[in-house]
């Protein structure tokens, strides 16, 4: 057993991570009792989605309806509604982590790093006009967002089209927790659809389809009144408009609709 148990589990107010997850939800972290940097490159092999980093060094994955990010001697997780919920998960993450050093002498190691984009080189391809139809400040803010994943290229309509489309949907279970993701195919030669001021799928207006792109990429209402610089009640106003005009009744539905509707 490379991982014999944990101490120091906390909970904190969960934020980027709770991309389609409901109600309250928090980040837990907890510090591992051993080093558990042994198990990344195997971590790397075994899972599809893992993203092996170098600085920090860690391995981000989802698991079992969270999403983890385990460094070698801590690791945090999210989103749990409460202690009990990320306690449970902690134990099934150490056995997975257990039985993955066990069956190690079976595997191939996978040493490759994720590298971010360089924003520079996302710069490089945007008009660099700053016109904010992104929903973000400028063109730079946007190409940081895009590096680190907190952005669509769809986002932005002068961005260059892509050659190769594909939708992702969330997939959740009984307990609407998100265990997967599914991605499907939408052609290589399908033109990305055409997008602008004039373009306002369910009459939604300009800053409400800013605001939903927003609230289906995760962000709280909050962080959402923080990037458009206006203030939080007239996002929840937003929101309840947006929610009208799409006939959904949470966030979670309103990220499938955007997601249909390519505004990711
Ligand atoms: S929509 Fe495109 S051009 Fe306009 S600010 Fe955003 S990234 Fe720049």
């Amino acid at each position: 057993m490379l991982i014999p148990g944990y101490s120091d589990l906390s909970l904190a107010r969960a934020g980027a991570m709770t991309h389609f997850h409901p109600g309250p939800s928090r980040c837990a972290r907890f510090r591992l009792a051993a080093d558990a940097s042994p198990l990344f490159p195997y971590l790397n092999a075994v899972l599809d989605h893992a993203l092996y980093r170098e600085k920090p060094e860690c391995v981000q994955f989802p698991f079992e309806g969270a999403f983890c990010t385990l460094y070698p001697e801590e690791a945090v997780a999210a989103p749990f509604a409460g202690l009990q919920e990320a306690a449970a998960f902690v134990g099934r993450l150490l056995r997975f982590l257990n039985d993955l050093h066990r069956r190690r002498s079976s595997l191939r190691p996978v040493y490759r790093r994720f590298r971010p984009l360089p924003v520079f080189d996302l710069y490089k391809l945007l008009p660099q006009s700053n016109c904010r139809r992104c929903g973000l400040q400028s063109c730079l803010a946007f190409a940081a967002a895009l590096s680190r994943g907190g952005a669509s290229p769809g986002q932005c309509p002068d961005f260059a089209a892509p050659l190769y489309c594909q939708a992702v949907y969330p997939v959740r279970d009984r307990q609407n927790r998100l265990v997967s993701t599914l991605a499907i195919d939408l052609g290589h030669d399908q033109p990305p659809p055409e997008r602008g001021p004039a373009e306002t799928p369910a009459g939604l207006t300009r800053r409400e389809t800013q605001v939903l792109r927003l609230l289906a990429g995760g962000a709280t209402n909050v962080e959402i009144a923080e990037e458009l610089a206006i203030s939080p009640n007239t996002i929840k106003i937003h929101v309840t408009h947006i929610f009208d005009k799409l006939g959904v009744g949470d966030r979670t539905r309103a990220a499938v609709w955007a997601a249909r509707h390519h505004l990711l």
